[in-house]
């Protein structure tokens, strides 16, 4: 891959930076940061060498409208903060408003663009749309550093396309990413295990049978152990379930039986009333979940067993919550977890804004782990070993 590193002559230049700032908010609020602050090093780099930096970045999933509170303006506040100087906000993604407030940039001064993905082309899988819209963000500046790390696995205009319309590099933090991610696919110390948990079901569920060639180890919780455990033959109430899914899940039932690979499912959970913080709660073996009820979290059984595998790792790749931890009732099996990780000798990543965000939550410091990484899905894809579309356009033909 080009790197930053490799540019030349950047003073006066305007750099256009795709950044992952897509934090957790709440009423308005952000509650992590820690996206906004692995953001910083590259913006940084290039703010000192006398770049007019534009950023531009997504938050949640606005599907292509203007969603007032999926606004990034709390977010410039916070980087500006960070970067200790004032960080100019544009209230459009691209078009006159935007070149106007690109132009008007000084050296060593920064501009957050609004929410990519309040423009449709964005995330298009109409090529020529998702062009369109690359030709209008490569218009704002000379050159384009890749920094969105959260977002490589996807072939969209601000991170795919717009790196085919200007002289691209990888930022700090995609090659940090890419280095670590590295480690873990290249001779990882054995045994290797993945833990896999949240609430994205069919997106992590698809990537099981890959992981099944590098892991030893795959232990399962969060919303996708309900559709494990109906496969087993239990009913689920009212749990997170993708029933087309079951087919997949037996066949990667069978596929790790036949590969000698460990799949740990839970065998209690804590089902709820509700789906909210003051639901009535108990923890029930997995064979008697009440019908009307949902599973929030796995039940302390299960936390134990999977603690247990995992200081017994070499190395240990984590990717999603065990439950609902925003909930404090349903947050034990993610910090039960959390601690058997940070107290293991493997070598430790947790990727994931979620997940990242539950392990800060639960008062765990980033140095308690090997590697806390921006990408949850990006993470998932490189080490099943796909191309990410978004470093494979950065690399020197
Ligand atoms: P990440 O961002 O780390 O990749 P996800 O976005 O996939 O993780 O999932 C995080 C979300 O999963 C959290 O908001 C959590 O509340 C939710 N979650 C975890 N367990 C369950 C469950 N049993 N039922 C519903 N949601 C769950
Ligand atoms: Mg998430």
């Amino acid at each position: 891959m080009r790197s930053i590193t490799e540019m030349t002559d950047v003073a006066g230049q305007r750099v256009l930076v795709r950044s992952d700032l897509n934090v957790p908010l709440s009423d308005g609020r952000i509650t992590d940061d820690g996206r906004i602050k692995a953001s910083i090093p590259t913006i940084k780099k290039l703010v000192d060498a006398g770049a007019r930096v534009i950023v531009t970045a997504h938050l949640g999933r606005p599907k292509g409208e203007v969603k007032p509170e999926l606004s990034l303006a709390p977010v410039a506040v916070r980087l500006g903060e960070l970067l200790g100087q004032d960080v100019a906000f544009c209230e459009e993604t691209t078009g006159s408003v935007a070149v106007a407030a690109a132009e008007a940039l000084q050296d060593g001064g920064v501009l957050l663009l609004e929410n990519v993905r309040f423009d449709a082309r964005e995330t298009s899988k109409d090529e020529s749309e998702r062009e369109a819209m690359a030709t209008q963000l490569a218009e704002l500046a000379d050159a384009f550093v890749s920094d969105g790390f959260g977002v490589v696995h996807r072939k969209q205009a601000s991170v795919y396309d717009v790196a085919k319309k200007l002289p691209a590099y990888a930022g700090i933090l995609v090659q940090a990413e890419v280095e670590v991610l590295g480690r873990l696919t290249s001779e990882p110390k054995r045994p290797y295990t993945v833990v896999l948990g949240g609430s994205k079901v069919s997106d992590k569920l698809g990537v099981i049978d890959n992981l099944m060639n590098v892991a030893d180890r795959i232990i399962v919780g969060g919303g996708m152990m309900f559709t494990f455990l109906k496969a087993q033959g239990h009913e689920v109430g009212k749990s997170l379930l993708e029933e087309d899914q079951l087919d997949t899940v037996k066949k990667y039932m069978a596929m790790a039986d036949e590969k000698g690979i460990e799949l740990l499912i839970p065998t209690d959970t804590i089902a709820a009333e509700a789906f909210a913080a003051d639901a009535a709660h108990d923890v029930v073996s997995v064979d008697a979940i009440p019908a009307d009820r949902l599973g929030l979290d796995i039940g302390g059984e299960s936390a134990e067993r999977f603690a247990a595998a995992i200081k017994d790792s070499g190395t240990v790749f984590w990717n999603g919550p065990m439950g609902v931890f925003e909930m404090e009732a349903f947050a034990k099996g993610t910090a039960t977890v959390a601690k058997a990780v940070a107290s293991s000798d493997a070598y430790s990543v947790i990727g994931g804004g979620d997940s990242a965000a539950a392990v800060r939550s639960l008062g765990f410091a980033d140095s308690d782990f090997s590697h806390i990484s921006t990408g949850g899905g990006a993470s998932l894809e490189y080490l099943e070993g796909k191309t990410l579309p978004g470093l494979s356009v950065l690399e020197v033909s």
